[in-house]
């Protein structure tokens, strides 16, 4: 076998067409340390099973849903494309309706990318049904110095240090306090301008009180280290509102009110389906040992395919799918049974991580946003010790104890020990010297951030609760998946927060951001009685979050795996290469894919480089 060039990544990523064994759909080529040469294969108007819609505009839109996965997969996003090239069938007759869609895919907010193009008519292509073909080129390359890296920067070159901390979100922080604790020195980098990663709060254009446009829920019972930090720097806790009726779309157009926690209607087959399924799933997640993952099965299937298998009905598969979409941002069709059974077991139980009571996952809030925790806790670290605007772009561990660690904007530290806090598909956007082992990298390019974006309608007064709603919609249909009320009476701060995800998330994202806003509040209007819908257009603000298109998170929350690599590398997710020791909330045994898995893990990394030293 002809060796692989190590610096070409070939993939596909599972939620488009799967490519015949000759070619890939992405390739991405390392040009210089954290610069990588996007290429993609012609992405065609077929979805993932085959089917091809015989209306060009239908396949125009599969296809800028399928560049968006390409090059998200990639860490690139429509910004960072070089170039574009078109071939359609039939220009005269599309070219109004190609100029419309493409204008949707490159606009961003009030920006418009305008890549070098061109474009190609042609008579067919490979498939008669096929009417057009568009391939990209892409580059990723490292942002300049900012002014703030400037400034933080210490006047000398090279620093050398006990530990490097690479991230600065919860796992990272908690990682970098704990060495601190222990006495060792340390510097952690952050590549933003800020800390707390996947946390964040933005303030109202009022003034009054903050939205959270990352995670927003804790639990005071279940997730003790989490509500702990938050007690420690004094936050406020809001708990989430349980009363009034939840609303749900089932068939589009036909919401249906039913009792805060009751059973919605629906027919009894799909309520014995589901009830039959959640069962199976609850039963079989109990019995996982987190600590210990067998080869499995279960790892054999997707959930689409298990779903399938037996036989349940469409309605009670897409209720399940949106469960799924609102844990973990993907379809059903791109997440290994296995992982989701161990994902549920990690978070304790299906019915808790659904739950908005006591002990569910959705129970409180922070008045001050949860960004707040991040940040306090990044006042507590050593003065100097924290490097922002600092994406690290290569890792050179030259002999064990000495590496040597380089952010894009030339610092260079000399560590003992790493501590890497960063999403898994992000390790690629680092040089490893030398490269990671082959089971690390495959993880990096084969687990998938999922789509996770909330827009978040905010009013100067909670118009459904007197409606005698509790805010909490879900639709089967989209583009939003379910809604919550996440008000905090306290500061008059009065909101709905709408999570757009998975792919129905992903179809609504390459709509221009004014016609994204509108499809909102026109299916948010379309859930409320006919009297009622006009309150629901009388927003003060509406905040808007892509996770996808956050150049060090490129998805959210939680990297998740397709079948057969729990089997393969269930242990590999935290396994030391070398120096190098691997946090972030993935690594978690409990609570993976939140905040409380955040900390563990950055308290489970920093004791394993503690005990390392020590023994030094
Ligand atoms: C919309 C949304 C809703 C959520 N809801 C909840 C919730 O209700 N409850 C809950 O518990 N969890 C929730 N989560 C998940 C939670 O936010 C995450 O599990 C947690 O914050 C992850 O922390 P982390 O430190 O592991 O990773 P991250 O927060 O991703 O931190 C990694 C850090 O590394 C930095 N970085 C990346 N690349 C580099 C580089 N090359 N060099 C230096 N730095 C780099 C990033 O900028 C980032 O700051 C939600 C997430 C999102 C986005």
């Amino acid at each position: 076998m002809t060796p692989q060039n190590p610096h070409i990544k070939l993939f596909n990523p599972p939620s488009i067409r799967q490519p015949r064994p000759s070619y890939s759909q992405v390739a991405s080529t390392t040009l210089s340390p954290g610069t990588q040469l996007i290429t993609t294969s012609g992405q065609v108007g077929q979805t993932e099973d085959g089917h091809i819609p015989s209306s060009f505009s239908e396949q125009a839109t599969l296809v800028f849903q399928s560049l968006h996965i390409c090059l998200h997969t990639a860490g690139a996003q429509v910004r960072d494309i070089i170039k574009l090239t078109y071939y359609l069938v039939d220009v005269s007759n599309n070219h109004a309706e190609f100029s419309g869609l493409l204008m949707q895919f490159l606009t961003d907010g009030d920006s418009v990318h305008s890549p070098p193009s061109t474009m190609i008519s042609v008579a067919a292509l490979a498939h008669p049904k096929w009417l057009l073909e568009v391939e990209a080129v892409a580059v990723v390359s490292p942002a300049p110095p900012s002014l703030s890296t400037l400034t933080l920067s210490p006047p000398q070159k090279v620093k050398s240090v006990d530990v490097v901390i690479v991230g600065a979100g919860l796992s990272g922080l908690q990682a970098a306090l704990d060495i601190q604790n222990a006495g060792l020195s340390f510097a952690i980098l952050e590549a933003r301008d800020r800390v707390g990663g996947k946390t964040l709060a933005r303030p109202l254009a009022s003034g009054k009180g903050v939205v959270d446009i990352g995670a927003a829920w804790l639990n005071d019972k279940t997730q003790p280290r989490i509500y702990e930090l938050a007690m420690k720097y004094g936050f406020e806790t809001v708990v989430q509102r349980t009363e009034g009726d939840q609303v749900i779309e089932i068939t589009p157009g036909e919401p249906h009110r039913y009792g805060f926690g009751q059973v919605p209607l629906a027919s009894k087959k799909t309520l014995e389906d589901f009830s039959r399924m959640q069962s199976k799933f609850e039963e079989e997640a109990a019995k996982i040992d987190i600590h210990h993952l067998p080869r499995s099965d279960f790892d054999n299937e997707t959930v689409a395919q298990f779903l399938l298998r037996n036989e349940i009905d469409e309605d009670a598969y897409k209720v399940i799918e949106t469960t799924i979409k609102g844990l973990l941002g993907v379809d059903a069709t791109e997440l290994s049974l296995y992982y989701y059974l161990d994902y549920i077991k990690s978070g304790g139980s299906l019915k808790d991580l659904e739950s908005d009571k006591s002990n569910g996952a959705q129970y409180m809030r922070l008045r001050q946003g949860m960004g707040s925790i991040a940040q306090a806790m990044a006042k507590d670290l050593t003065p100097g010790s924290l490097f922002l605007n600092s994406p690290v772009s290569s890792i050179n561990q030259m002999s064990p104890s000495h590496n040597t660690i380089t952010t894009q904007s030339g610092l260079q530290f000399h560590a003992k020990k790493i501590i890497i806090s960063i999403p898994t598909p992000l390790y690629r956007t680092i040089t490893f010297t030398p490269p990671l082992p082959s089971s690390k990298a495959t993880l990096a390019d084969s687990t998938t951030l999922g789509y996770y974006a909330k827009t978040i309608l905010i009013y100067s007064s909670p118009w459904w609760r007197p409606l005698n709603l509790s805010g909490s919609l879900t639709s089967l249909n989209g583009p939003v998946s379910f809604t919550r009320d996440t008000s905090v009476p306290s500061d008059s701060q009065f909101s709905l927060t709408c999570f757009l995800v998975g792919s129905t998330g992903r179809r609504w994202s390459i709509l221009s951001p004014i016609k994204r806003r509108q499809a909102v509040l026109d299916q948010i209007a379309g859930m409320i009685e006919e009297e009622h819908k006009r309150k629901v257009y009388e927003t003060e603000e509406i905040i808007e979050q892509e996770w996808i298109k956050e150049q060090w998170s490129q998805g959210a929350p939680c990297p998740v795996m397709e079948p057969g690599l729990l089997n393969r590398y269930a242990d590999v997710l935290r396994r030391r290469v070398g120096d190098c020791h691997f946090v972030g909330t993935e690594t978690a045994f409990e609570w993976k894919g939140y905040m409380e898995g955040a900390i563990l893990a950055g308290e489970r990394g920093a004791k394993e480089v503690i005990e390392k030293l020590a023994k030094a």
